[in-house]
């Protein structure tokens, strides 16, 4: 619960890399074969040839059951009428039509893809195993009463129901009672204020500073103690407080919810008041997950008396071991804490009394089940474009309650339910794989200086690559190990509410133990069943759960490698690729926050990262009212480089394996070229659907661009040629130099590159039809959510690629160009671009990447109203 792994990437919030450009000659493998009689005119030939599967010619073919189970879902997936699909212009559609005709999302979800799917399954699996009345292995008796007591406690709503606000009320009066509204003892708003905040702390909430413990960038070994503004200040994001239609539904929320628990109108005016003062003075996300920001190393005695109001030294002798000693703070922004201090001297006891409960409610409004809340429920659904009235089914919410709970001992059971020993092997191959081909992919980088090129080598060989689940801290192999952990951790069976403090209470407690410790390498922040990823710059490691190496991301060691290493290879790849982005870059190859790129190795990135922005710009999505809307190439750059490096270093591996021991075909595919089962094992993991209101709040805040346009680094696209063209001509002789040439499958791909019949004006104009549009990855997590979600799923998202955008809006844009709908100078566009928020917390659904007020105009917000081919930004200004 605590909040201080800011720095971690996750497979769908954020990252990026740069060796890529490859993936481009990769990119039209489908193109290649058109000659073969497979292909024409980039469609499926519909041969009335005979295709006796005993011709001579046909391919060895795999008959396992895992190759029938791939085949089946690849051929389901297929388009039904994929034979008059242009693979070459149209990939999605070519290899997801079949996905989508089969699968639709419930009131609950603004977007699926196939990895909503397959968590889904996961959660089937579970769920029959909770509804069990025993544990599968004697062994493991306690650990199962343990979970099936918080999972019976969470599923009977009915007793919820009865018990009405009065759990959360009594929690209120708890926190009243320490810090009183009005009383002859207190004055000002000082008194009490700390004992309150740690009160909220206890109850795995942040209000007003947000501390928590960490490894320590410039010592990564040791953990410190960080604390910064909240995450989320009441609504999502400090940006809402700028748009005046949210804040004045919100205002009206409290409203409705607060007189149930003493409040009025005028309280609750006074609250979103002290919230957008508190949003006035807050960094953006950007600033707050920049390292070269956020790392101020101070004592606790110059901590204090910038925000004189709470006493951090109270902070550490309450929560810290007894023998804890150091004065030492990372603090996030001093210019906040000082803001702090001011807001709070003006501020009046009852509003910040009221404000403090306001967190608590927020918190704890989805573990109690009464009228009262409904609004607050409602406005956060709308907020996250799901149907107001929408609730998740109480199972799949009761599972998720777990699996942040007690989430190790739920990994325990997934593990002995659904993963092998032979996957984890498979997986630690793939990652082994991948990164010898990154290795060999550094030593042909030679736009990187050459120091800068040998620290890298280093960096990947030292990854420490985890997979599946952990096998230390705990150890979940280990039914004893798994009890152990949780031995202090209370869980009742039938009171869900006091179930959820506890776990507050436990994790709080967990964290702020590892003080004084070497830091604990052995820990993962990701439980087994998760289906995503992550990279941890301090720790320079690579995470992968069980749960996204599960079909059809991957499949097992009985099925082709080129199904493994196209989904499962290339989220590997992506992961790796993040030790080098915005943020991964500034950590050396022991996890220690220094500078060691040269400002030369910078500039050479950064011009090369240009051609990315320039293709992924030229796509575009439907939005609400029929909106087209382009992808920011920017605000996406880092995780398409990403992609492209990922999947490049997949493909390589992959070869390497097949060149050395030849995979079999599958079974129903024959018509399909290994090569060309690579990538539709790559597409198939991103068939998904979005509401057109879900696509637009991805365009704005998702730094992913949409999955049909991730399909697509593959995919035989047109648009994409002039991607690739533009990269092998700028430079592929630098990056893939010599040696790098591929192996002899790759050579067609240049012709098909090359070939004039290839327009790239026509790259232009591709868009993406909103049918096509899969899922925007949103986070949903209820109670706890605002400010209490688990440190990694509050991590970064959109952040790690802000300051490469930043700079490249230096770099590029246009300066004297007047945009006819705001009739505002590009310059100052510019300006205000550089000044912007442009990165969102990934909790956030916002609906501008851009708001902010230029100078002499009334208060409104600018959205990005498109972004040109040459990264020329064109701002849409709309009065709020
Ligand atoms: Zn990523």
């Amino acid at each position: 619960m605590g909040s201080f792994q800011l720095r971690r990437t996750l497979y769908y919030s954020s990252y990026w890399t740069l060796f890529a450009s490859k993936v481009g000659r990769v990119g039209c493998i489908f193109c290649i074969f058109n000659n073969d009689g497979i292909f024409k005119n980039g469609t499926l030939t519909d041969s009335t040839e005979p295709t006796s599967p005993h011709a001579e010619s046909r391919p060895a073919i795999c008959q396992t059951p895992e190759c029938i189970h791939a085949a089946s879902e690849i051929l389901y997936n297929l388009d039904p009428n994929h034979k008059k699909v242009d693979p070459c212009t149209n990939f999605d559609q070519f290899v997801c039509g079949g996905w989508r005709e089969r699968h639709d999302m419930r009131a609950d979800q603004g977007s699926i893809f196939a990895g909503t799917i397959m968590a889904e399954n996961s959660q089937t699996r579970l769920r029959h195993i909770l509804e069990r009345s025993e544990p599968p292995e004697k062994v493991d008796t306690d650990n199962f009463k343990k979970l099936k007591a918080g999972y019976d406690a969470c599923l009977d709503e009915s007793a919820i129901r009865k018990r009405g606000t009065k759990p959360l009320a009594d929690l209120l009066a708890e926190l009243q009672k320490i810090y009183p509204a009005k009383s002859d003892l207190v004055a000002g708003t000082k008194d009490h204020l700390t004992p309150a905040l740690l009160f909220l702390m206890k109850s795995g909430v942040d209000a007003l500073v947000s501390s928590g413990v960490s490894p320590d960038d410039r010592d990564p070994d040791n953990v410190v103690i960080f604390t910064s503004p909240p995450r989320e200040i009441g609504l999502p994001a400090r940006e809402y407080y700028n748009n005046t239609k949210t804040v004045a539904d919100y205002t009206q929320v409290l409203k409705q919810v607060l007189p149930a628990f003493g409040g009025n109108d005028k309280i609750a005016e006074s609250i979103v008041a002290l919230e957008t003062k508190l949003a006035d003075v807050t960094p953006d996300t950007a600033t707050q997950e920049d390292v070269t920001k956020y790392y101020n190393p101070l004592s606790i005695k110059e901590t204090e008396s910038l925000v004189p109001e709470i006493s951090f030294e109270d902070v550490i002798t309450e929560l810290a071991p007894h023998d804890y000693k150091s004065d030492r703070l990372i603090v996030g922004s001093p210019s906040y804490m000082k803001a702090l201090s001011k807001i709070l001297n003006d501020a009046s006891r009852e509003t910040v009394s009221f404000f403090l409960q306001w967190k608590l409610i927020q918190a704890y409004s989805d573990f109690i089940e009464d009228d009262v809340v409904t609004p607050l429920r409602q406005f956060n659904n709308k907020l996250q474009g799901k149907d107001p009235q929408a609730s998740e089914e109480r199972w799949r919410k009761c599972l998720r309650r777990l699996d942040s709970g007690l989430g190790w001992s739920l990994s325990r059971f997934y593990i002995l339910d659904s993963f092998s020993e032979e996957s984890k092997k498979l997986g630690d191959q793939v990652v082994s794989d991948i990164k010898e081909r990154f290795v060999f992919t550094l030593t042909q980088t030679a736009w990187m200086s050459p120091d800068v090129r040998k620290l890298g080598i280093k960096k990947v060989e030292n990854i420490v690559q985890k997979i599946g689940y952990p096998t230390k801290s705990p150890n979940v192999m280990d039914a004893h190990d798994v009890g152990k952990y949780y031995h202090d951790l209370d869980v009742s069976n039938d009171k869900f509410f006091e179930n959820e403090l506890a776990v507050a209470k436990f994790d709080l407690q967990n964290e702020w133990s590892k003080l004084g410790k070497p830091t604990n390498r052995d820990e993962w922040d990701m439980t087994a069943p998760t289906v995503n990823a992550y990279y941890n710059p301090p720790g320079n490691e690579i995470v992968f759960p069980a749960g996204i190496m599960q079909p059809p991301a991957f499949y097992g060691p009985a099925a082709p490698l080129y199904l493994a290493y196209g989904a499962f290879g290339a989220v590997s790849g992506h992961e790796l690729s993040h030790a080098f982005d915005s943020t991964g870059r500034h950590y050396d190859e022991t996890g220690n926050y220094t500078n060691w790129w040269d400002d030369d190795t910078v500039k050479a990135f950064e011009e090369r990262a240009q051609c990315f922005v320039d293709q992924y710009s030229a796509f575009t999505v439907e939005g609400p009212g029929d909106k087209v809307l382009h992808v920011n190439g920017r605000l996406t750059l880092g995780e398409n480089i990403a992609d492209a490096g990922g999947l490049t270093a997949s493909f390589h591996a992959w070869k390497k394996h097949d060149d050395a021991s030849p995979d079999l075909h599958l079974p129903g595919l024959e018509d399909f070229s290994k090569e060309q089962l690579f990538f539709m094992a790559y597409g198939n993991w991103w068939c998904g659907k979005t509401t057109k209101e879900a696509a637009e709040q991805a365009i704005y805040n998702d730094p992913h661009a949409p999955k049909s346009a991730r399909i697509i680094v593959p995919g035989p696209s047109r648009p994409l040629e002039s991607f690739f063209r533009d990269a092998t001509e700028r430079f592929a002789a630098e990056l893939w130099s010599g040696s790098s040439r591929e192996s002899p499958a790759m050579e067609p791909l240049h012709s098909a590159i090359d070939s004039p019949t290839h327009s790239r004006d026509k790259s232009a104009k591709s868009q993406i039809r909103i049918d096509e549009l899969p899922a925007v990855n949103r986070p949903r997590h209820g109670g706890l959510a605002n400010n209490a979600i688990s440190p990694l799923r509050r991590a970064n998202t959109v952040a790690q690629s802000g300051n490469l955008i930043k700079r490249n809006l230096e770099l590029k844009a246009t300066r004297d160009k007047t945009d006819t709908t705001t009739g505002i100078r590009a310059k100052d566009s510019h300006e205000m671009l550089r000044n912007a928020p442009l990165q969102r917390s990934k909790t956030q659904i916002h609906r501008s990447a851009l708001e902010t007020r230029p100078a002499g105009r009334k208060a409104g917000h600018f959205t990005v109203g498109s972004v040109g081919q040459n990264g020329k930004i064109f701002l849409r200004y709309d009065r709020n």
